[in-house]
């Protein structure tokens, strides 16, 4: 499936695909000075609907808000500019990718005074990854100090060091990389976050790292607030690869990447390796959620 689209919203106007272009003196392009946010449509019974956009939107104007950014649109706009893009290039299941940068100018570090130009582009999207469990490798370098930036907001320039870690696992015979923190516990991968789950004689935990050093994603929130309804206690505590290695299942949680198996660590099988039966009921699940199937969710779902 192509990803290219008829139409982008660039700056309040539609515009062709074909002219969805910057100058190569544009900041952002040199010094990762951009803001952006992932979000998912998804097709439903009754219509296209993106998932969670409201918190989507919220954490993309904290992110302009951080860098400073002067904003000429409402949460509103933004949000109604979202719905227009899915509508107008007539998309279903999709990844829409709000986005703000600055632009145009001299080769300064310092962006004062840059123009900011504000994007929305919607692309086809359904799988991001094949439902088996993955490898992930831990890499030689740190997930990226949240002490050295602002925490919680997606900052491009941050991404270097998602885009490296992945490059670095793929050299190294793994599918993703799994980052430690400055204290060398479990982070989060590259770009989502990480569960295990833990089985004991008093119940299933699923745990996932507390850590000044990750994105405190939004579906890490849904599966948070979800597993009550399974039946599954919550522990959000620090973990070391050590420990993470001892659990009986794993995985990865991400807009993008949704609910995913990983299989082993660092060449060692989590569990016995193959798709837990936990990370299945989950999976299972946030399909539903996502998909209007359970009426106290709903209120998640923007109807295209
Ligand atoms: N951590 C990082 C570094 C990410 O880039 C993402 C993707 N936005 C996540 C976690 C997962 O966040 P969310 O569930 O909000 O997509």
């Amino acid at each position: 499936m192509s990803f290219e689209v008829k139409t982008i919203w660039l700056n309040g106007k539609f515009i062709r695909w074909e002219d969805a272009k910057v100058h190569i003196l544009t900041h952002a392009l040199h010094y990762g000075t951009a803001i952006f946010e992932g979000a998912r449509c998804y097709d439903t019974k009754r219509g296209p609907a993106l998932f969670r956009l409201k918190e989507h939107i919220d954490r993309f104007f904290l992110g302009m808000k951080a860098l400073y950014m002067p904003v000429n649109f409402s949460k509103n706009e933004i949000k109604n500019a979202i719905l227009e893009t899915v509508r107008r290039n007539k998309l279903k299941d999709c990844y829409v990718r709000p986005f703000a940068f600055y632009g145009y100018g001299n080769v300064g570090v310092n962006p004062k005074g840059r123009g900011v130009e504000v994007a929305i582009i919607a692309v086809p999207f359904k799988d991001y990854l094949p439902p088996k469990p993955i490898t992930v490798k831990i890499p030689p370098f740190l997930r990226i100090n949240s002490a050295a930036t602002v925490r919680g907001r997606k900052i491009s320039g941050m991404y270097y060091n998602a885009a490296l870690s992945g490059i670095w696992a793929n050299k190294h015979n793994a599918d993703e990389a799994l980052m430690l923190d400055a204290a060398g516990n479990i982070a989060e991968g590259a770009s989502s976050n990480v569960f295990c789950v833990k089985k004991t004689k008093t119940g299933i935990t699923l745990v996932t790292p507390e850590s000044e050093d990750i994105l405190e994603g939004i579906t890490r929130d849904t599966i948070l607030k979800m597993a009550k309804d399974l039946g599954l206690k919550t522990k959000i505590k620090r973990v070391t690869p050590r420990e993470f290695l001892k659990m009986d299942e794993a995985f990865f949680t991400g807009t993008a990447i949704e609910i995913h198996p990983i299989g082993k660590l660092n060449n060692k099988k989590i569990g016995d390796g193959a798709v837990g039966e936990i990370t299945s009921l989950l999976r299972n699940y946030y399909q539903k959620i996502v998909h209007g199937e359970i009426p106290k969710y709903r209120r998640w779902l923007a109807f295209v």
